[in-house]
Protein backbone atom coordinates (compact mmCIF):
# COMPACT_ATOMS: atom_id res chain seq x y z
CA UNK A 1 0.00 0.00 0.00
CA UNK A 2 0.97 3.65 -0.34
CA UNK A 3 1.04 5.98 1.96
CA UNK A 4 1.16 10.06 0.31
CA UNK A 5 1.79 13.23 3.38
CA UNK A 6 -0.47 16.31 1.66
CA UNK A 7 -0.31 18.19 4.74
CA UNK A 8 1.21 18.58 8.14
CA UNK A 9 4.50 17.45 5.96
CA UNK A 10 7.91 19.45 7.06
CA UNK A 11 4.92 21.65 8.69
CA UNK A 12 2.51 21.64 11.59
CA UNK A 13 -0.76 22.50 10.15
CA UNK A 14 -3.34 21.53 7.28
CA UNK A 15 -2.76 17.61 8.22
CA UNK A 16 -4.02 15.49 5.25
CA UNK A 17 -2.12 11.74 4.75
CA UNK A 18 -3.84 9.25 2.44
CA UNK A 19 -3.67 5.86 2.11
CA UNK A 20 -4.25 3.80 -0.93
CA UNK A 21 -4.90 0.29 -0.47
CA UNK A 22 -6.93 -2.23 -2.14
CA UNK A 23 -8.01 0.32 -4.71
CA UNK A 24 -9.76 2.36 -2.28
CA UNK A 25 -8.39 5.76 -1.07
CA UNK A 26 -8.36 6.30 2.88
CA UNK A 27 -7.93 9.83 4.13
CA UNK A 28 -6.14 10.14 7.24
CA UNK A 29 -7.39 13.71 8.84
CA UNK A 30 -8.86 16.71 6.41
CA UNK A 31 -6.82 19.94 8.16
CA UNK A 32 -6.96 23.31 7.50
CA UNK A 33 -3.76 24.79 6.23
CA UNK A 34 -3.20 28.29 8.33
CA UNK A 35 -0.29 30.45 7.38
CA UNK A 36 0.05 33.45 5.40
CA UNK A 37 -3.95 34.26 3.82
CA UNK A 38 -3.22 33.94 -0.04
CA UNK A 39 -0.77 30.67 0.11
CA UNK A 40 -3.55 28.94 2.61
CA UNK A 41 -6.40 30.49 0.47
CA UNK A 42 -4.66 28.51 -2.61
CA UNK A 43 -3.76 25.00 -0.78
CA UNK A 44 -7.05 25.12 0.90
CA UNK A 45 -8.84 25.61 -1.84
CA UNK A 46 -7.18 23.31 -4.39
CA UNK A 47 -7.04 19.76 -3.30
CA UNK A 48 -4.40 18.07 -4.50
CA UNK A 49 -6.26 14.69 -4.93
CA UNK A 50 -9.89 14.69 -6.25
CA UNK A 51 -12.41 15.00 -2.94
CA UNK A 52 -14.95 12.42 -5.33
CA UNK A 53 -12.10 9.24 -5.18
CA UNK A 54 -11.79 9.26 -1.16
CA UNK A 55 -13.64 6.61 0.09
CA UNK A 56 -13.32 7.37 3.83
CA UNK A 57 -11.88 9.68 6.41
CA UNK A 58 -10.65 8.94 9.78
CA UNK A 59 -10.57 12.18 11.57
CA UNK A 60 -7.80 11.77 14.61
CA UNK A 61 -9.62 14.78 16.96
CA UNK A 62 -11.58 18.14 15.97
CA UNK A 63 -8.79 21.01 16.16
CA UNK A 64 -9.04 22.69 13.10
CA UNK A 65 -5.63 22.01 11.43
CA UNK A 66 -6.20 18.17 11.06
CA UNK A 67 -11.06 18.82 10.58
CA UNK A 68 -10.64 22.50 9.24
CA UNK A 69 -11.04 21.66 5.69
CA UNK A 70 -13.79 18.71 5.62
CA UNK A 71 -16.49 21.20 4.49
CA UNK A 72 -14.37 22.09 1.45
CA UNK A 73 -14.19 18.20 0.50
CA UNK A 74 -17.86 18.23 1.00
CA UNK A 75 -18.05 20.69 -0.90
CA UNK A 76 -16.47 19.54 -3.70
CA UNK A 77 -17.69 15.90 -4.26
CA UNK A 78 -16.65 13.67 -1.17
CA UNK A 79 -19.14 11.37 0.01
CA UNK A 80 -17.73 8.69 2.11
CA UNK A 81 -17.95 8.22 5.75
CA UNK A 82 -16.11 10.37 8.12
CA UNK A 83 -15.14 7.87 11.13
CA UNK A 84 -14.23 9.67 14.35
CA UNK A 85 -15.40 8.79 18.26
CA UNK A 86 -18.59 10.80 19.08
CA UNK A 87 -17.09 13.42 21.30
CA UNK A 88 -14.46 14.65 18.37
CA UNK A 89 -17.95 14.42 16.03
CA UNK A 90 -19.89 16.99 18.39
CA UNK A 91 -17.05 19.05 18.84
CA UNK A 92 -16.17 19.05 14.99
CA UNK A 93 -19.58 20.41 14.16
CA UNK A 94 -19.08 23.23 16.28
CA UNK A 95 -16.01 23.89 15.59
CA UNK A 96 -16.38 23.54 11.93
CA UNK A 97 -19.58 26.08 11.79
CA UNK A 98 -17.17 28.56 13.78
CA UNK A 99 -14.27 28.15 11.35
CA UNK A 100 -17.36 28.83 8.79
CA UNK A 101 -17.88 32.03 10.32
CA UNK A 102 -14.54 33.12 10.15
CA UNK A 103 -13.78 32.15 6.84
CA UNK A 104 -16.80 34.73 5.80
CA UNK A 105 -15.39 37.51 7.96
CA UNK A 106 -12.08 36.29 6.22
CA UNK A 107 -13.39 37.15 2.63
CA UNK A 108 -15.20 40.01 3.42
CA UNK A 109 -12.08 41.62 4.90
CA UNK A 110 -10.55 40.49 1.77
CA UNK A 111 -13.07 42.01 -0.49
CA UNK A 112 -13.11 45.08 0.97
CA UNK A 113 -9.44 45.63 -0.13
CA UNK A 114 -9.91 43.96 -3.51
CA UNK A 115 -12.89 46.50 -4.14
CA UNK A 116 -11.04 49.74 -3.31
CA UNK A 117 -8.04 48.15 -5.70
CA UNK A 118 -10.91 47.54 -8.30
CA UNK A 119 -10.76 43.49 -8.51
CA UNK A 120 -13.30 41.14 -8.03
CA UNK A 121 -14.06 39.65 -4.76
CA UNK A 122 -13.06 36.01 -3.62
CA UNK A 123 -15.31 33.54 -2.08
CA UNK A 124 -14.91 32.19 1.56
CA UNK A 125 -12.63 28.68 1.32
CA UNK A 126 -16.32 27.87 3.04
CA UNK A 127 -18.86 29.05 4.65
CA UNK A 128 -21.28 28.23 7.90
CA UNK A 129 -23.68 26.61 5.23
CA UNK A 130 -21.20 24.12 4.05
CA UNK A 131 -19.77 23.62 7.47
CA UNK A 132 -23.26 22.57 8.50
CA UNK A 133 -23.45 19.66 5.53
CA UNK A 134 -20.23 17.56 7.53
CA UNK A 135 -22.41 16.74 10.60
CA UNK A 136 -24.33 13.89 7.95
CA UNK A 137 -21.29 12.14 7.23
CA UNK A 138 -19.70 11.61 10.82
CA UNK A 139 -20.01 8.00 11.50
CA UNK A 140 -19.23 7.76 15.07
CA UNK A 141 -16.67 4.89 17.07
CA UNK A 142 -16.39 4.48 20.52
CA UNK A 143 -12.80 3.86 21.60
CA UNK A 144 -11.95 -0.07 21.15
CA UNK A 145 -14.37 -0.76 18.55
CA UNK A 146 -13.10 -1.88 15.44
CA UNK A 147 -14.39 -0.28 12.08
CA UNK A 148 -13.62 -1.39 8.23
CA UNK A 149 -13.26 2.07 6.71
CA UNK A 150 -12.61 0.18 3.10
CA UNK A 151 -12.45 -3.35 2.37
CA UNK A 152 -9.08 -4.98 4.02
CA UNK A 153 -8.13 -2.09 6.27
CA UNK A 154 -9.89 -2.87 9.68
CA UNK A 155 -9.09 0.08 12.31
CA UNK A 156 -9.96 0.95 15.62
CA UNK A 157 -9.19 3.50 18.35
CA UNK A 158 -7.24 4.33 21.19
CA UNK A 159 -7.34 7.61 23.67
CA UNK A 160 -4.66 10.15 22.67
CA UNK A 161 -4.82 12.59 25.72
CA UNK A 162 -4.70 15.86 23.58
CA UNK A 163 -8.13 17.16 23.75
CA UNK A 164 -11.70 15.27 24.68
CA UNK A 165 -12.17 12.73 21.90
CA UNK A 166 -8.76 12.79 20.64
CA UNK A 167 -7.60 9.75 19.15
CA UNK A 168 -4.91 7.45 18.12
CA UNK A 169 -5.57 4.86 15.29
CA UNK A 170 -4.69 1.24 14.78
CA UNK A 171 -4.91 0.41 11.11
CA UNK A 172 -4.34 -3.70 10.76
CA UNK A 173 -4.26 -3.98 6.70
CA UNK A 174 -5.10 -7.30 4.65
CA UNK A 175 -3.51 -6.43 1.54
CA UNK A 176 -3.65 -9.82 -0.45
CA UNK A 177 -7.27 -10.31 0.35
CA UNK A 178 -8.72 -6.77 0.46
CA UNK A 179 -12.27 -7.82 1.00
CA UNK A 180 -15.00 -7.73 3.15
CA UNK A 181 -15.38 -10.91 5.39
CA UNK A 182 -12.14 -12.52 4.09
CA UNK A 183 -9.97 -14.84 6.68
CA UNK A 184 -6.48 -13.35 4.73
CA UNK A 185 -4.15 -15.73 4.22
CA UNK A 186 -1.71 -13.13 3.14
CA UNK A 187 -1.08 -11.78 6.19
CA UNK A 188 -1.91 -8.28 7.72
CA UNK A 189 0.23 -5.65 9.24
CA UNK A 190 -0.40 -2.76 11.40
CA UNK A 191 0.26 0.93 10.20
CA UNK A 192 0.06 3.05 13.42
CA UNK A 193 -1.42 6.87 13.29
CA UNK A 194 -0.83 8.68 16.32
CA UNK A 195 -3.13 11.45 15.53
CA UNK A 196 -1.69 14.51 18.49
CA UNK A 197 -0.40 13.50 21.36
CA UNK A 198 -1.55 14.64 24.52
CA UNK A 199 0.14 14.52 27.97
CA UNK A 200 -0.39 12.52 31.23
CA UNK A 201 -2.04 14.16 33.91
CA UNK A 202 -3.72 16.68 31.98
CA UNK A 203 -7.31 18.25 33.81
CA UNK A 204 -10.35 16.30 33.38
CA UNK A 205 -9.15 13.53 29.78
CA UNK A 206 -7.52 10.00 29.74
CA UNK A 207 -3.98 9.89 29.43
CA UNK A 208 -2.41 8.72 25.90
CA UNK A 209 -1.86 4.95 25.08
CA UNK A 210 0.97 3.86 24.05
CA UNK A 211 0.67 2.29 20.37
CA UNK A 212 1.66 -1.52 20.15
CA UNK A 213 2.55 -4.35 17.54
CA UNK A 214 3.32 -1.52 14.93
CA UNK A 215 4.49 -2.43 11.87
CA UNK A 216 4.76 1.07 10.61
CA UNK A 217 4.17 4.42 12.31
CA UNK A 218 3.03 8.12 11.14
CA UNK A 219 3.61 10.44 14.32
CA UNK A 220 3.27 13.50 14.78
CA UNK A 221 7.35 15.32 16.27
CA UNK A 222 5.33 18.83 17.08
CA UNK A 223 7.46 19.23 20.52
CA UNK A 224 10.27 16.90 19.22
CA UNK A 225 13.14 19.38 20.42
CA UNK A 226 11.88 19.85 24.00
CA UNK A 227 10.38 18.58 27.72
CA UNK A 228 7.19 20.04 28.53
CA UNK A 229 7.02 21.00 32.10
CA UNK A 230 4.92 19.18 34.82
CA UNK A 231 0.99 20.02 34.86
CA UNK A 232 0.96 20.15 38.90
CA UNK A 233 3.32 22.91 38.47
CA UNK A 234 0.83 24.89 36.21
CA UNK A 235 -1.95 24.24 38.51
CA UNK A 236 0.30 25.45 41.45
CA UNK A 237 0.90 28.69 39.25
CA UNK A 238 -2.62 29.80 38.56
CA UNK A 239 -3.37 28.88 42.56
CA UNK A 240 -0.90 31.85 42.99
CA UNK A 241 -1.34 34.17 40.33
CA UNK A 242 -4.94 34.36 40.75
CA UNK A 243 -4.80 34.51 44.57
CA UNK A 244 -2.53 37.63 44.62
CA UNK A 245 -5.15 39.60 41.81
CA UNK A 246 -7.58 38.55 44.27
CA UNK A 247 -5.80 39.74 47.64
CA UNK A 248 -5.23 43.82 45.60
CA UNK A 249 -8.68 43.50 45.01
CA UNK A 250 -8.42 43.05 40.93
CA UNK A 251 -9.47 41.03 38.46
CA UNK A 252 -7.58 38.06 36.18
CA UNK A 253 -8.10 38.87 32.43
CA UNK A 254 -7.49 34.79 30.82
CA UNK A 255 -7.42 34.75 26.48
CA UNK A 256 -8.17 31.21 26.36
CA UNK A 257 -8.89 28.59 23.79
CA UNK A 258 -12.26 28.25 23.75
CA UNK A 259 -11.81 24.47 23.34
CA UNK A 260 -9.57 22.39 25.79
CA UNK A 261 -7.84 24.98 27.88
CA UNK A 262 -10.93 26.91 28.85
CA UNK A 263 -12.53 23.87 30.48
CA UNK A 264 -9.75 23.04 31.83
CA UNK A 265 -9.26 26.33 33.43
CA UNK A 266 -12.73 26.08 34.74
CA UNK A 267 -12.08 22.32 36.40
CA UNK A 268 -8.83 23.85 38.11
CA UNK A 269 -10.37 26.75 39.54
CA UNK A 270 -13.58 24.67 40.63
CA UNK A 271 -10.88 22.42 42.39
CA UNK A 272 -9.15 25.27 44.05
CA UNK A 273 -12.44 27.07 45.08
CA UNK A 274 -14.09 24.11 46.78
CA UNK A 275 -10.98 22.74 47.92
CA UNK A 276 -10.03 26.22 49.62
CA UNK A 277 -7.47 26.70 47.88
CA UNK A 278 -8.98 30.20 46.70
CA UNK A 279 -11.65 32.67 48.30
CA UNK A 280 -14.88 32.24 46.66
CA UNK A 281 -14.14 34.65 43.43
CA UNK A 282 -16.44 34.70 40.47
CA UNK A 283 -15.60 33.06 37.22
CA UNK A 284 -17.26 33.88 34.14
CA UNK A 285 -16.80 32.29 30.74
CA UNK A 286 -17.29 34.80 28.31
CA UNK A 287 -17.25 33.14 24.79
CA UNK A 288 -20.08 31.62 23.12
CA UNK A 289 -18.11 29.32 21.71
CA UNK A 290 -16.38 28.09 24.81
CA UNK A 291 -19.65 28.10 26.22
CA UNK A 292 -21.03 25.23 23.64
CA UNK A 293 -17.84 24.09 23.98
CA UNK A 294 -18.25 23.13 27.85
CA UNK A 295 -22.27 21.78 26.73
CA UNK A 296 -20.38 18.81 24.60
CA UNK A 297 -17.87 18.17 27.24
CA UNK A 298 -20.73 17.97 29.74
CA UNK A 299 -22.03 15.35 27.63
CA UNK A 300 -19.24 13.44 27.32
CA UNK A 301 -18.40 11.87 30.69
CA UNK A 302 -16.66 9.22 29.25
CA UNK A 303 -13.55 10.64 27.98
CA UNK A 304 -13.42 11.71 31.55
CA UNK A 305 -10.51 10.75 33.07
CA UNK A 306 -10.57 8.33 36.52
CA UNK A 307 -9.44 11.50 38.61
CA UNK A 308 -12.27 13.67 37.27
CA UNK A 309 -14.76 10.89 37.73
CA UNK A 310 -14.01 10.32 41.01
CA UNK A 311 -14.41 14.50 42.09
CA UNK A 312 -17.94 14.44 40.35
CA UNK A 313 -18.76 11.59 42.46
CA UNK A 314 -17.72 13.70 45.41
CA UNK A 315 -18.42 16.76 44.38
CA UNK A 316 -21.77 18.40 45.75
CA UNK A 317 -22.36 19.73 42.47
CA UNK A 318 -22.14 16.97 40.63
CA UNK A 319 -20.23 17.85 37.89
CA UNK A 320 -17.03 19.02 36.94
CA UNK A 321 -17.82 22.15 34.73
CA UNK A 322 -20.18 23.97 36.77
CA UNK A 323 -19.88 25.19 40.81
CA UNK A 324 -21.53 28.25 42.39
CA UNK A 325 -18.70 31.15 41.54
CA UNK A 326 -19.18 30.24 37.64
CA UNK A 327 -20.78 31.74 35.18
CA UNK A 328 -21.38 31.02 31.43
CA UNK A 329 -22.16 34.55 30.14
CA UNK A 330 -23.95 34.07 26.36
CA UNK A 331 -25.72 37.63 25.61
CA UNK A 332 -23.49 40.32 24.87
CA UNK A 333 -25.30 42.30 27.56
CA UNK A 334 -24.34 40.21 30.50
CA UNK A 335 -20.79 40.29 29.12
CA UNK A 336 -20.70 44.23 28.81
CA UNK A 337 -22.02 44.02 32.18
CA UNK A 338 -18.50 42.75 33.67
CA UNK A 339 -17.53 45.86 32.40
CA UNK A 340 -19.32 47.72 35.41
CA UNK A 341 -18.60 45.70 38.23
CA UNK A 342 -15.28 46.54 40.42
CA UNK A 343 -14.99 43.46 42.23
CA UNK A 344 -12.54 40.69 42.01
CA UNK A 345 -13.35 38.36 39.60
CA UNK A 346 -11.43 35.82 37.05
CA UNK A 347 -12.65 36.19 33.17
CA UNK A 348 -11.61 33.62 30.60
CA UNK A 349 -12.45 34.45 27.24
CA UNK A 350 -11.12 33.39 23.56
CA UNK A 351 -9.56 33.87 21.10
CA UNK A 352 -6.55 32.35 22.64
CA UNK A 353 -4.24 34.74 21.42
CA UNK A 354 -6.17 37.77 22.12
CA UNK A 355 -6.30 38.44 18.38
CA UNK A 356 -10.75 38.89 18.00
CA UNK A 357 -13.46 38.41 20.19
CA UNK A 358 -14.75 39.32 23.07
CA UNK A 359 -11.48 38.95 25.25
CA UNK A 360 -10.50 42.40 23.72
CA UNK A 361 -13.00 44.32 25.40
CA UNK A 362 -12.07 42.99 28.76
CA UNK A 363 -8.68 43.62 27.59
CA UNK A 364 -9.13 47.49 27.04
CA UNK A 365 -11.31 48.00 29.69
CA UNK A 366 -8.62 46.28 32.42
CA UNK A 367 -5.33 46.59 31.13
CA UNK A 368 -4.39 50.54 32.41
CA UNK A 369 -5.21 48.99 36.15
CA UNK A 370 -2.28 47.65 38.30
CA UNK A 371 -4.68 45.95 40.83
CA UNK A 372 -5.17 43.58 37.41
CA UNK A 373 -3.80 40.72 35.95
CA UNK A 374 -3.79 39.58 32.61
CA UNK A 375 -2.76 35.73 32.50
CA UNK A 376 -1.23 34.10 29.45
CA UNK A 377 -1.69 30.07 29.38
CA UNK A 378 -0.41 28.97 26.03
CA UNK A 379 1.94 30.04 23.20
CA UNK A 380 1.74 33.31 21.67
CA UNK A 381 2.17 33.37 17.35
CA UNK A 382 4.34 36.41 16.51
CA UNK A 383 2.73 39.51 15.92
CA UNK A 384 -0.57 38.81 17.77
CA UNK A 385 -1.42 40.82 20.67
CA UNK A 386 -1.33 37.79 22.93
CA UNK A 387 2.61 37.47 22.00
CA UNK A 388 2.46 41.58 22.49
CA UNK A 389 1.36 40.47 26.24
CA UNK A 390 3.40 38.17 27.07
CA UNK A 391 6.28 39.84 25.96
CA UNK A 392 5.16 42.46 28.55
CA UNK A 393 5.09 45.73 25.72
CA UNK A 394 4.09 48.85 27.80
CA UNK A 395 1.60 50.16 25.45
CA UNK A 396 -0.31 47.75 23.21
CA UNK A 397 -2.72 48.32 20.31
CA UNK A 398 -6.37 47.86 20.65
CA UNK A 399 -9.37 47.90 18.47
CA UNK A 400 -6.92 50.66 16.64
CA UNK A 401 -5.85 52.75 20.24
CA UNK A 402 -2.91 52.70 22.25
CA UNK A 403 -3.74 51.69 25.69
CA UNK A 404 -0.49 51.55 28.25
CA UNK A 405 -0.31 48.36 29.92
CA UNK A 406 -0.41 48.61 33.92
CA UNK A 407 -1.98 45.57 34.84
CA UNK A 408 0.87 42.79 35.45
CA UNK A 409 1.23 39.75 33.09
CA UNK A 410 1.92 36.37 34.43
CA UNK A 411 2.35 33.86 32.24
CA UNK A 412 2.00 29.98 32.81
CA UNK A 413 3.53 27.23 31.15
CA UNK A 414 3.33 23.67 31.53
CA UNK A 415 -0.66 23.98 30.28
CA UNK A 416 0.38 22.14 26.98
CA UNK A 417 -2.19 19.55 25.27
CA UNK A 418 0.90 18.11 23.47
CA UNK A 419 3.63 15.68 24.36
CA UNK A 420 7.36 16.95 24.91
CA UNK A 421 10.38 15.00 23.55
CA UNK A 422 10.63 12.19 26.57
CA UNK A 423 6.90 11.25 25.77
CA UNK A 424 7.12 11.09 21.76
CA UNK A 425 10.47 8.93 22.38
CA UNK A 426 8.58 6.87 25.15
CA UNK A 427 5.69 6.46 22.69
CA UNK A 428 7.90 5.45 19.58
CA UNK A 429 9.90 3.02 21.99
CA UNK A 430 6.74 1.37 22.66
CA UNK A 431 6.88 -0.03 19.38
CA UNK A 432 10.56 -0.91 18.92
CA UNK A 433 10.53 -4.40 18.74
CA UNK A 434 8.43 -4.40 15.89
CA UNK A 435 8.36 -1.03 13.70
CA UNK A 436 9.79 -0.68 10.50
CA UNK A 437 9.34 2.78 9.92
CA UNK A 438 8.55 5.97 11.50
CA UNK A 439 7.37 8.95 9.07
CA UNK A 440 7.61 12.57 11.34
CA UNK A 441 4.96 14.49 10.37
CA UNK A 442 3.77 17.62 12.26
CA UNK A 443 6.47 19.39 13.22
CA UNK A 444 9.16 21.79 11.97
CA UNK A 445 12.48 21.00 10.76
CA UNK A 446 14.37 21.74 14.32
CA UNK A 447 11.83 19.13 16.73
CA UNK A 448 11.76 16.44 13.67
CA UNK A 449 15.50 16.61 13.50
CA UNK A 450 16.03 16.54 16.90
CA UNK A 451 13.85 13.44 17.50
CA UNK A 452 15.06 11.78 14.76
CA UNK A 453 18.70 12.30 16.77
CA UNK A 454 16.92 10.71 19.98
CA UNK A 455 15.30 7.91 18.08
CA UNK A 456 18.27 6.94 16.09
CA UNK A 457 20.26 7.41 19.45
CA UNK A 458 17.67 4.07 21.41
CA UNK A 459 18.40 2.46 17.87
CA UNK A 460 15.39 3.27 15.68
CA UNK A 461 17.27 4.13 12.45
CA UNK A 462 14.52 4.08 9.82
CA UNK A 463 13.09 7.39 10.69
CA UNK A 464 11.50 9.47 7.74
CA UNK A 465 10.76 13.09 7.65
CA UNK A 466 8.51 13.26 4.49
CA UNK A 467 7.80 16.32 2.24
CA UNK A 468 4.40 17.59 1.45
CA UNK A 469 3.32 15.41 -1.35
CA UNK A 470 5.94 12.63 -1.03
CA UNK A 471 5.13 8.58 -1.15
CA UNK A 472 6.05 6.44 0.96
CA UNK A 473 5.19 2.43 -0.35
CA UNK A 474 4.75 0.65 2.90
CA UNK A 475 4.02 -3.56 2.95
CA UNK A 476 3.89 -6.31 5.24
ZN1 LIG B 1 -4.48 18.99 18.01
Amino acid sequence: MEIQFYGAAQTVTGSQHMLRVNGSSLLLECGLYQGRRQESYQVNQNFPFDPREVDAVILSHAHIDHSGNLPNLVKRGFRGRIYTTPASAHLSNLMLMDSGHIQELDAQYVNRKRAKRGEAPIEPIYTMEDAAYVAQYFESVEYGVTFEPVPGVRAHFVDAGHILGSAGIALDIDEAHGVRGSTGNGGTFRLWFSGDIGRRDLPLIRDPVMPSGADWMIMECTYGDKPHRDPEQAYEELREVVGRTIERGGKVIIPAFAVGRTQELVFDLHRMVDGGELPQVPVFVDSPLAVNATDIFKRHPECFDAETREFIRHDHHKMALGFEMLTYTRSVEESKALNDRTDPMVIISASGMAESGRILHHLKNNIEEPRNTVLIVSWQAPHTLGRRLADRDPFVKIFGETYERRAEVATIGGLSAHAGQDMLVEYAEAVKETVRGIYLVHGEAKPAGMLTEALRGRGMEKVFYPARGEKAEIRK
